[in-house]
């Protein structure tokens, strides 16, 4: 199930089966000057079925908003065989329950979608990349919140950590990355005039609290960056093979203005409880993908790594934030819905109840 079955450009949206993987949508969509924004790091493998299920997002989702802001109607399966639509081809509808927001996020708990109506958007005229660096990362995410709060919205803000860095750097030598201090890449798009002042904007404010900064050189340069961002946190192992990274911990998020708490909070976890980490995410979405990483042989850092992971869970709920910001809940964060959400996991029991009776669907997902 992985065709377009129809690209609607007077309507702005395409219609496709949920096996199709996100480049592919794009690469279909570029000749007609349009794009579906949502851009995970998996973009080359993940499906759009997935992206739905988990409300996916990425780095651009900052300006452009994450895969449920693009989902207009869906053909889902219901677990008694029923085939229902949840919305139509308009941009609004006050008309009963939003059930196109309600299977989006699911997790497959829900029901099967087999078709998707996805609103799509007008690729902008150029991107440019700021590159900053900073003392540490809390002043970094300082940084972030100056920004935001005077008003400038970049389509991408991403931090990558001094431990990040030197694992680029060992993966690509050939990278231009600041030598020294934790970095933000601030990227902007729009017309030519508009992205350099919105760039420029950024430097300004900026420039008080950074080590260095800078607009990248060329579209290469950008291009060569972007890569290495998708990959760094598979790319771990470049710093010490005899280590592991483990997705646990990984996907926290909170409200922009508690970034810098929690970029502090992540560090003091991870000397702690004495487990290398690297610090790299959305940041400008206030998500921050915490790679821990271990020995899988050794008992005792196992031990040590899942007592920072429930730490940095319970953190980011105490902040006001989630457990999962993209990557989802799963089975492996199912037991922090409860903190998360009280008695609103209640009535996520009974939707689950109402739909799926036998749970068949994805079953012990979700803490359902
Ligand atoms: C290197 C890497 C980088 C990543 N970066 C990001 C990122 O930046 N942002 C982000 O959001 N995520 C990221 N992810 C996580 C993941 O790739 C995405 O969330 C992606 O959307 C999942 O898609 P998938 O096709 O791999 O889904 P799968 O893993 O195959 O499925 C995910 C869940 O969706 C359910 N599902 C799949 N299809 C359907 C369907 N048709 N109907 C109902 N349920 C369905 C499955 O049952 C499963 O529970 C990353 C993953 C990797 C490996």
């Amino acid at each position: 199930m992985n065709r377009i079955l129809e690209i609607d450009i007077d309507n702005i949206q395409v219609m496709v089966e949920p096996g199709i993987i996100q480049d592919a949508l794009n690469d279909a969509l570029k000749p007609y000057g349009f794009f579906f924004p949502p851009n995970p790091g998996s973009s080359a493998m993940c499906t759009i079925g997935g992206m739905i299920a988990y409300n996916a997002s990425g780095m651009r989702c900052v300006k452009y908003g994450t895969t449920r802001n693009y989902v207009r109607d869906l053909e889902v399966v219901l677990a008694d065989g029923t085939i229902i639509h949840t919305g139509s081809k308009m941009l609004k509808s006050a008309a009963g329950y939003d059930l196109t927001q309600l299977i989006t996020g699911s997790e497959g708990t829900l029901g099967i979608v087999t078709k998707a109506s996805l609103k799509i958007a007008p690729l902008p005229q150029t991107r440019k990349l700021v590159i900053a660096s900073f003392e540490n990362a809390e002043i970094a995410g300082q940084a972030v919140v100056k920004t935001f709060s005077k008003g400038v919205i970049p389509s991408a803000c991403e931090i990558l950590d001094r431990v990040s860095l030197q694992v680029l750097r060992r993966y690509d030598p050939k990278l231009v990355l600041p030598s020294e201090g934790d970095v933000l890449l601030f990227e902007v798009d729009g017309t030519e005039s508009s992205a350099r002042e919105a760039a420029e904007q950024i430097m300004k404010i900026c420039s008080p609290l950074a080590l260095s900064i800078k607009l990248a050189e060329s579209e290469n340069e950008m291009a060569d960056i972007w890569a290495a961002r998708k990959l760094v946190g598979a790319a771990v192992s470049r710093l010490d093979p005899t280590k592991t990274r483990i997705y646990v911990g990984e996907d926290v998020g909170v409200p922009i203005k508690k970034v810098p708490e929690l970029l502090k909070k992540a560090q003091e976890i991870s000397e702690k409880f004495n487990l290398p980490a690297m610090k790299y995410g959305h940041i400008g979405d206030g998500n921050l993908h915490l790679a821990l990483f271990i020995d899988v042989l050794n008992k005792d850092e196992w031990d040590r790594l899942s007592k920072a992971a429930d730490l940095i869970h319970r953190t980011a709920i105490e902040l006001g934030g989630t457990v999962s910001s993209e990557h989802g809940v799963g089975a492996a964060r199912a037991e922090y819905m409860e903190a998360q959400w009280g008695s609103a996991l209640e009535v996520m029991r009974a939707i689950k109840k109402a739909l799926d009776p036998k749970g068949i669907l994805n079953p012990g997902k979700l803490g359902l």
